[in-house]
């Protein structure tokens, strides 16, 4: 029998008990997202993170730019954000027109103030193992719906495809911060499925259709990180879910898994970092 690791409900109950605890603050969390130009997907993903915070009593202001904006208006505006008392956690939705700098961007971010945990001092911090002020989103989402199903990490091979900043990398820092012995991989890999199979644990983050139910060992747990849109439109993950949730014993669906996991993540964070915040100014 395969569980289905549903995103969806536990967004659900989290975001319920975040509702209430925000109920119980005398001051509402802020959130700001800055949006440059208007490529169609991070218009959805700003939408949807504003919507979300709205509905649990998050402020969220959404900044936008025009594609045409210079990297140093961005630099000063974040400088004025990093200053501003009101704001508790600043995001930079990203892909970036190719004339900024995506890392000098990043990089202006107050550490106190990065929601989504990638700035350099936060970044090192999870990487020489001390708590940096908060975890990246889609890595912590996906603890959060290991735990929750209550699959354990520790001794257990946990097998990363893709090694971006943004998944692979910090989830292999925080699988081993779980005793996780962990193998990350990447387009250079060879014989990928040698690999894959050995995994107790399989997390896929490309975008691409690639993983089979041939690539893996029977009862393996798979997290489905990918989404994208096949030719038809629909939307799709890395695994091939009609197949794999057949041997597979825990697997995450896309839609439905790992992304509401995300936005969640992205929540819990703003709150911490409004809580780290209040408790500096006080
Ligand atoms: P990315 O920066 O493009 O990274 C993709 C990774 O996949 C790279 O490390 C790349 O290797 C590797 N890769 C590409 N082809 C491969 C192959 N044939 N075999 C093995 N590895 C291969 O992507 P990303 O930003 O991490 O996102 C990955 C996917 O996850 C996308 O579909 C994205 O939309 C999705 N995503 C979903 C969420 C969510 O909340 N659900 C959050 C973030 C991302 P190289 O490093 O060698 O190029």
């Amino acid at each position: 029998m395969t569980t289905i690791l549903d995103g969806k409900k536990l967004r659900e109950k989290i975001l319920s008990d975040l509702k209430t605890k925000i109920e119980g603050f005398n001051k509402k969390p802020s959130l700001a997202v800055i949006l440059v130009g208007n490529n169609p997907a991070s218009q959805i993903y700003v939408y949807n993170k504003k919507k979300t915070a709205e509905k649990i009593g998050i402020n969220s202001n959404v900044i936008n730019y025009p594609a045409t904006v210079t990297e140093d208006e961005l630099l000063e505006k974040i400088h004025e954000l990093n200053r501003d008392e009101n704001v508790d956690a600043i995001l930079v939705q990203l892909p970036l027109p190719e004339h900024i700098s995506k890392e000098k961007v990043i990089n202006m971010i107050s550490p106190q103030k990065d929601v989504d945990g990638f700035t350099p001092y936060n970044f090192g911090k999870l990487f020489s193992g001390e708590k940096p002020f908060v975890y990246p989103c889609t890595p912590k989402g996906i603890l959060l719906l290991l735990d929750e199903y209550n699959i354990e990490l520790e001794g257990k091979h946990v097998v990363i495809v893709g090694r971006s900043n943004i998944v692979g990398k910090p989830l292999f820092q925080m699988m081993l911060n779980r005793n996780a012995t962990v193998t990350i991989c990447h387009s250079h890999t060879k014989n990928l499925s040698d690999i894959t199979k050995t995994a107790d644990v399989l997390v896929s983050a490309v975008g691409e259709n690639i993983i089979e139910e041939k690539m893996l060992k029977p009862g393996c747990i798979v997290v489905d990180v990918g989404i994208f849109k096949d030719a038809a439109g629909r939307t799709r993950g890395d695994v091939d879910f009609e197949n794999v949730s057949k041997i597979a014993s825990y697997i995450s669906p896309v839609p439905g898994g790992v992304g509401p996991m995300t936005i969640t993540s992205l929540m819990l964070n703003t709150v911490e970092l409004f809580e780290i915040s209040n408790k500096r100014l006080k």
